[in-house]
């Protein structure tokens, strides 16, 4: 590991003007779950690593603010899988955080870094895509939202510009009565890889926001507004065409460890469809309710 400087500023302004001033030779630190392994293997070789714990602006709460759900950007999976209020009213990101690693990694990684680190398999993006998230971000131009679909790029980048970081993650108030749920596909040796994350909203007004990840370098959104998928009578077989169409943007990498491609979209179609029948009954009992 090459030798790198240690920062730790108390307040946002601190942590923003060292970014600025390293710019690339520098790298934030949160739960330190992706981060340490990425400077130990020396795929990462910052000159200065920003420990963001510090930060008195920053902090680890979920708190409702105006027409929305704030999660602060030190707010760990642990937390947000236990929320009552995410438990109830964003199902999918409940269940996506409550999967995370294991119960160490849970305890120190946090929503902020899984976004940012930009795995195209972070557990958390699809939830967050399918509630239409936004990622608030500081830097030397002041403080913006960015919307969730337009934060990922590709694997390790996002929208962030330079000198700036991440401070809460906002899930606007749903409109109406909804379902949800994460579901995922992982290998079965050695480190549990994600090779198929899936993520599906199914609201009363009749639309279906699917989201998936680890089949692309970016996790990807899609929408069916013709009420098909929200249709409980609706045959399995219209359905499952529905989502060819729909998925018709996975693109998984023939060089990936996780798993070939044909098994991934395989499983993509067969997790999707069964992620739009879970949606429906948690729409319909009622389960999720404002
Ligand atoms: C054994 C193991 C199992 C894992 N299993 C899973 C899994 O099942 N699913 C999954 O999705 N992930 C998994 N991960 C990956 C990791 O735990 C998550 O991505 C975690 O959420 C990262 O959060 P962190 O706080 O530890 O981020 P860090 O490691 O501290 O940071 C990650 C990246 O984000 C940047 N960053 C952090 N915070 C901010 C901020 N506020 N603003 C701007 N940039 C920031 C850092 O500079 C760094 O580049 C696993 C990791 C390990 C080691």
């Amino acid at each position: 590991m090459r030798a790198f400087a240690y920062e730790r500023p108390t307040d946002l302004g601190a942590a923003v003007a060292l970014l600025a001033e390293h710019g690339g030779d520098a790298c934030l630190l949160a739960g330190g779950t992706d981060l340490i392994i990425r400077l130990r293997d020396g795929s990462m070789q910052p000159r200065v690593v920003v420990d963001l714990k510090w930060i008195a602006e920053l902090d680890g709460e979920i708190r409702e603010v105006d027409e929305h759900l704030a999660i602060g950007a030190r707010t760990v999976m642990t937390d947000i899988a236990a929320n009552e209020r995410i438990r109830r009213e964003y199902q999918a990101l409940a269940e996506a955080a409550s999967v995370v690693g294991s119960v160490q990694i849970r305890n120190r990684a946090t929503l902020a870094g899984n976004i940012c680190n930009a795995s195209p398999a972070a557990d958390t993006a699809p939830a967050l895509l399918a509630y239409g998230a936004r990622v608030i971000a500081v830097g030397p131009a002041g403080k913006r939202a960015i919307p969730i679909d337009e934060f990922f790029v590709r694997s390790g980048l996002t929208t962030l510009d330079r000198g700036e970081l991440v401070t809460a993650i906002e899930l606007p108030r749903p409109a109406g009565r909804h379902g949800s749920v994460h579901v995922r596909r992982t290998r079965r040796r050695g480190h549990d890889l994600a090779s198929v994350t899936l993520a599906c909203a199914v609201g009363e007004d009749g639309m279906t926001r699917l989201a998936y990840g680890s089949l692309g370098p970016r996790p990807i959104l899609v929408r069916d507004e013709t009420g098909l998928l929200a249709d409980p009578a609706a045959p399995d077989l219209a359905k499952m065409q529905r989502l060819e169409a729909l998925f018709v943007g996975a693109s998984p990498s023939p060089r990936s460890m996780r798993a070939s491609p044909d098994y991934r979209l395989a499983m993509l179609h067969v997790l999707g469809l069964r992620a739009v029948g879970t949606a429906i009954e948690r729409l319909a009992s009622g389960i999720v309710r404002r």
